[in-house]
């Protein structure tokens, strides 16, 4: 069984944990810290777990609301960190001082395995060095769990055929962000091909991977002043066909609750 639990969401600080279950081996990967040690601990704990059941942290890009606090988690738990190479020295993590079987660069293309988790990075157009986005699988299912990119390239829509679930960025409403305070640099890095999705382009996206076996499609990364909730929902169910309630967003501090995929 796959599931998985976004525990924060969003510019202050980005943690998804997911989990597949063979018989009675349990592998659970996290995927991305953006949030102190104690914030983690808190809000692993509201979900039933400690960071001891944790196995593996995959960190996406250098961002700090991804790779915020994995210096100090790993340091804490020893946990292993997988990112990519240039993800490594774009944040310095070669000097964290980490013992080198605790540090494991992965590229686009390869298939990882922690337990019973098969887990297969692909790079996404984001201003990062190697941004690297992930398909996760108990074998059976597939999530697809893609934030942080400034369009849906061909790349990704490969990577992301027939996933059941997808925990897809819903950035900004393009309106908005034109509107907001935000400088002219920032909303054009933010609007641009490298930097995040739009609802509109979110929703070409799910159209693009959608299929009849599409089942759960969480809206997430929200921005907190340039979009809204109703307004991903409205755009993104109209794309699937969908009902506005069948599409739930990851609040930005409580995340999700659990959710199978199936
Ligand atoms: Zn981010
Ligand atoms: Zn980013």
């Amino acid at each position: 069984m796959l599931r998985f639990k976004n525990l924060g969401s969003g510019s202050a600080g980005n943690a998804t944990v997911v989990e597949a279950r063979c018989g009675a081996q349990v592998s659970r990967l996290l995927i991305d810290c953006g949030l102190s040690v104690k914030e983690l601990s808190k809000r692993l704990a509201q979900a039933d777990l400690t960071l001891e059941d944790l196995d593996a942290v995959f960190v996406t890009h250098e961002h700090a609301d991804h790779i915020g606090h994995t210096q100090q988690l790993a340091k804490r738990t020893a946990l292993p960190v997988w990112m990519s190479r240039g993800t490594a020295l774009a944040s310095g993590v070669l000097e964290w001082g980490l013992p080198s079987d605790k540090l494991l660069l992965v590229k686009d293309g390869q298939t990882l395995t922690l337990g019973s988790l098969q887990l297969q990075p692909f790079t996404v157009p984001h201003d990062a060095r190697e941004p690297l986005q992930l398909r996760c699988s108990d074998g059976a299912s597939s999530l697809g769990v893609l934030t942080d990119l400034g369009h849906g390239s061909d790349h990704v829509v490969q990577a992301l055929q027939a996933c059941q679930a997808l925990l897809l960025e819903c950035n900004h409403d393009s309106e908005l962000l034109a509107q907001s305070a935000y400088p002219p640099f920032l909303k054009k890095r933010i609007a641009g091909p490298l930097g995040h999705l739009s609802n509109s382009e979110s929703a070409q996206l799910a159209s693009a991977l959608n299929h009849s076996g599409l089942n759960l499609l969480v809206a997430a990364h929200l921005s907190e002043r340039n979009n809204r909730p109703d307004m991903a929902q409205s755009v993104l169910s109209l794309a699937l066909g969908c009902g506005i309630d069948d599409i739930p967003v990851a609040d930005p501090l409580e995340g999700t609750p659990w959710y199978t995929v199936q």
